[in-house]
């Protein structure tokens, strides 16, 4: 099994941009975060009309592509390294160490 981790994914999209002529300076940040939230929609759409988990998927993946490539683009415009990776992981340590449920309550006075 082919496996990639999440800096080597957004090394690939990164090349995709480049190889396919896709928007790739700084005035594109924007759009891109946007294109993220479009295919968020394309997924719950799909999942909306019963597609299949690999359509749905694929829609998930696509918003997952614009969000690396947003990193990737903030890396080459403003100078700056983005360990996704090492993001992810801290990430996830920090949540696992909140309490259950955590951000699910809400005091109502
Ligand atoms: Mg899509």
């Amino acid at each position: 099994m082919e496996t990639c981790t999440f800096n080597e994914a957004k090394r690939l999209v990164r090349q995709l941009v480049a190889e396919k002529g896709f928007p790739d300076d700084e005035s594109a940040l924007g759009q891109k975060l946007l294109w993220a939230f479009v295919e968020l929609g394309e997924a719950a759409d799909a999942y909306k009309k019963g597609k299949d988990w690999d359509t749905i998927s694929e829609e998930l993946i696509d918003a997952i592509f614009y969000i690396l490539d947003f990193i990737g683009l903030v890396e080459k415009t403003q100078g700056v390294k983005i360990d996704v990776d090492r993001l992810f992981l801290e990430k996830w340590r920090k949540n696992m160490s909140r309490p259950r449920q955590y951000g699910q309550k809400r005091e109502i006075h």
